[in-house]
């Protein structure tokens, strides 16, 4: 009864839409999840993070949820994870796609979950980093560590003064860094993040990973771009 009032007075939103929510939707409406881009090879070989990483990235797997498309309603998922808080959304999201990595037999192929991380100032901003539910669900599922202590990001207040192409990618090489140097050589890392595009923040994480010299890296994204 309590439930109801307080539903009342402040209803649940569609994460795509904004249409309140009915009672025995989760998170996102019925129409929207009909409507969702399901990204259709999202773990075989044939998936495009292969193609975007290609020699500059050694992907063991990948899996993602969905496409992305600019002005479509994974643009609006994204945008309410990352401003609106909506940190539920984030684990809904890891675990949806942690059953299905499961069933994939990934459980066994995945030591270490880690994020990708945010900006120091960003994280105060925002106060959580939008991947981490993703993550946290994911490594639950895989009955896998989470790790969000090993690869930090390095704040780029300097970073954008370069304009050559060559300097730039050093710089993007720069942004992360290994803070702990353990021995890692055995691990299975799956790195996660909420949406690639270019790859080159998720190239600059494996850059990084390298100094501890990692066995394999996976990658999961809840988004790629078509
Ligand atoms: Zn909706």
């Amino acid at each position: 009864m309590l439930q109801d009032f307080k539903n009342f007075l402040f209803p649940k939103l569609c994460a795509c839409c904004e249409a309140v929510l009915l009672k025995e939707e989760v998170l996102i409406c019925t129409f929207c999840r009909n409507e969702l881009p399901l990204y259709p090879n999202f773990f075989d070989d044939e998936h495009d993070l292969h193609k975007i990483l290609y020699g500059r990235v050694l992907v063991d797997e990948a899996a993602s949820l969905f496409y992305f498309e600019k002005k479509g309603i994974i643009q609006n998922l994204i945008h309410d994870l990352k401003y609106r808080g909506n940190k539920e959304l984030s684990y809904h999201l890891g675990e949806w796609l942690g059953d299905t990595l499961v069933d994939a037999g990934w459980a066994l192929k995945i030591d270490t979950v880690i994020p990708v991380p945010l900006h120091n100032k960003r994280m105060r901003e925002r106060g959580y980093n939008q991947v981490e539910g993703f993550g946290k669900s994911i490594a639950k599922k895989l009955s896998a560590d989470y790790n969000d202590r090993l690869l930090k990001r390095r704040s780029n207040s300097k970073t954008q003064v370069f304009k050559n192409r060559l300097a730039r990618s050093e710089v993007v090489q720069n942004h992360f860094y290994v803070n702990d140097h353990a021995d890692f050589s055995s691990q299975n890392i799956l790195l996660v993040d909420d949406l690639v595009t270019t790859g080159a923040t998720l190239e600059a994480c494996y850059l990084a990973l390298k100094d501890v010299s990692i066995h394999k890296l996976s990658i999961a994204t809840i988004a790629i771009s078509k």
